[in-house]
């Protein structure tokens, strides 16, 4: 019987448990027999990894995080350990492995291979949505859900007490988590690193409105940018608004998943693992334009990620300080 490995690495995602559960069920649907990897890379290196069955899947649909557990591993990035994670799963009779993780953890898998021939298929799973080549990564739509539960009640209370509230979203140096969230949550201000914009701009402007009866303003701030509480400030100094800060931080990373994230995890497994069984050893699964195709982890890993230019557009338009509504 086949044997096949699932493991997690770098930041956890809601979503990776949907893909766990699959991982388990479509493995056995097979007929090809299912590890899990605990603790990513490191699990490799310490062996801890074991026979997965349906009872350990059982309920984790719902949950957040990751069953099997994530980690980095600074040992992973020396060849002498990848030699010994390599001894741990050939042992077991182990020749492929699912790995659900962002770029770091594809580069890793790409040293692996040419090292190993161990076959991998990677899946991009990140909130911040910053893997290059494919338009979605498992995590991001739980992720968006959650920071526009918490942007709609922050909005609540801002209003009640004439505040302005500067909300800081994850994303690294990618700003699409905190554009899409600004767009869809009706905000007055979007700060990214790809749209780059001076806040005084909005002076005149936010003055008229505040003049015509505003008594709250949201602006939401890439973690990316670092200046959410000079932001804060300038609502303060030059606006006369008491202000606040709120750092979403890793609320974010956690939630029930999405269905959204929760079909992608599906989807995202059984293309991962089909294309193991038909001997495509080295790739990363993709979603662009609504179709899944594999791409290199050259083409994924080594190219830096942009943002959609529609979306980009989108945001100029909505954010730019000379459309601000008097
Ligand atoms: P992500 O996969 O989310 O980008 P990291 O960049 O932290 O997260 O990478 C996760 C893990 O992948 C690292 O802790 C390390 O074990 C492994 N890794 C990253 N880059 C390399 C590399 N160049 N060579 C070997 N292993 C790597």
């Amino acid at each position: 019987m086949e044997k096949i490995a699932i493991l997690c690495s770098g930041g956890d995602v809601s979503g990776m448990n949907p893909a766990i559960k699959r991982f388990v069920e479509y493995t056995y649907a097979k007929g090809m027999q299912p590890f899990f990897v605990y603790n990513g890379y490191e699990g490799l290196i310490d062996d801890h990894i074991s026979e997965a069955h349906y009872e350990d899947v059982a309920g984790i649909m719902i949950r957040g995080g990751t069953k099997i557990r994530s980690a980095r591993s600074v040992r992973f990035k020396e060849a002498s350990y990848r030699a010994i994670a390599a001894e741990n799963l050939r042992q077991k009779g182990i020749s492929k492995l699912i790995v659900l993780g962002g770029d770091g953890s594809f580069r890793g898998m790409e040293h692996f291979y040419n090292e190993t021939g161990i076959a991998f298929c990677g899946i991009p799973s990140t909130i911040d949505n910053d893997i290059n080549g494919t338009d979605y990564c498992l995590g991001v739509d739980t992720a968006l859900n959650v920071i526009k539960n918490a942007i709609d009640s922050i909005r609540d209370t801002a209003s009640s007490f004439r505040r302005a509230f500067v909300i800081e979203t994850m994303g690294r140096d990618c700003g699409y988590l905190a554009l899409v969230s600004a767009i869809t949550s009706g905000a007055e201000v979007c700060l990214i690193p790809e749209i780059p914009i001076d806040i005084h701009e909005y002076k005149g402007c936010f003055e008229s409105q505040i003049r015509k009866g505003r008594d709250y303003f949201i602006a939401i701030v890439s973690e990316g940018l670092k200046n959410s509480s000079q932001v804060a400030r300038w609502f303060e100094d030059e606006l006369g608004f008491e202000s606040r800060v709120s750092v979403l931080g890793h609320i974010q990373r956690g939630g029930n998943p999405s269905v959204y994230d929760r079909l992608m995890a599906y989807q995202f497994v059984t293309h991962a693992i089909d294309a193991l069984q038909n001997g495509n050893n080295n790739s990363v699964i993709c979603y662009t334009k609504s179709h899944f195709n594999f791409k290199s982890i050259s083409e994924v890993a080594l190219n830096p990620y942009t943002l959609d230019e529609a979306l980009l557009t989108l945001g100029r338009e909505q954010f730019a300080p000379s459309h601000c509504q008097m």
